[in-house]
C-alpha cells in the first residue's frame, strides 16, 4: 500500500474508532480507557475556544504525531516511501519491519510509555492493510515461508486474502470501500448519540 493510502484507511479507522469509543463513553459506566478517548473531543473544543497550550492539547497532538509516525514508519525498508524519503533502514522491503518481532517492539514502547500506545497502532493498521495486498506479508519473518521478489521484497508463500495490488487501480476502490465503511459507521454513531 502507498503512504497516501496507509494515510488514508488508517486516519479512517482511527475516526471510526473514536467515536464508536466516545459514544461508549455517554454511559456512566464507561471504562478510564474510553473516557480518555472521550475526552479527546474536550479538547477540540477547548483548542477551538483559543486555549492552545493546555497540557492536554499538547498530548493529544504528540499521540495524534506518533500514530501518522507509526501509519508510515514501516516502510521505511524501502527509499521510494514516503517515510524512506527521510529515514530508510537498509532492510529489504517487507521484511523485519513488517513482522510481528517489530510490532512487539512498538509494544513494549507502549508499555512502558503510555502515548506510545498511538504508534503501535498506527503500526499494527498499516500491517494489516499491508496483510491484505496481493503479495501480503510475513508475519513472521524469516521462520515462515516465504517468496522473493526480483525488486527484493519477501512476501508470504501461498497468500489468499488477496484483495488489492499495491499501486493499481484495486488499491484505490480498496481506499474507498476502507473509506466509505468508516464514515457510515462515524455518521451512524453520532447520529445514534444525537438522537437523530
Ligand atoms: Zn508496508
Amino acid at each position: 500500500m502507498t503512504g497516501k493510502s496507509h494515510l488514508l484507511c488508517n486516519a479512517s479507522v482511527a475516526v471510526a474508532t473514536g467515536s464508536l469509543l466516545w459514544r461508549s463513553c455517554q454511559y456512566p459506566d464507561a471504562s478510564a480507557f474510553n473516557q480518555a478517548f472521550g475526552e479527546f473531543f474536550y479538547v477540540v473544543a477547548e483548542f477551538l475556544q483559543g486555549d492552545h497550550m493546555s497540557p492536554m492539547w499538547l498530548w493529544w497532538t504528540l499521540a495524534a504525531f506518533l500514530f501518522v509516525l507509526g501509519t508510515l514508519l514501516p516502510d521505511c525498508d524501502t527509499k521510494s516511501s514516503m517515510i524512506g524519503r527521510v529515514f530508510h533502514l537498509p532492510f529489504e522491503h517487507r521484511t523485519w519491519t513488517h513482522t510481528i518481532w517489530a510490532l512487539a517492539l512498538c509494544y513494549a514502547f507502549a508499555c512502558f510509555v503510555q502515548v506510545g500506545f498511538y504508534l503501535f497502532a498506527g503500526y499494527a493498521l498499516h500491517l494489516i492493510f499491508d496483510a491484505f495486498s496481493y503479495g501480503g506479508i510475513c508475519w513472521f519473518y524469516p521462520l515462515s515461508r516465504y517468496r522473493t521478489y526480483p525488486n527484493g521484497a519477501r512476501v508470504k508463500k501461498r497468500h489468499v486474502f488477496r484483495l488489492y495490488r499495491t499501486g493499481q487501480r484495486s488499491e484505490g476502490i480498496f481506499d474507498v470501500v476502507v473509506f466509505t465503511a468508516c464514515a457510515v459507521v462515524v455518521v451512524t454513531t453520532v447520529a445514534s448519540v444525537v438522537g437523530i
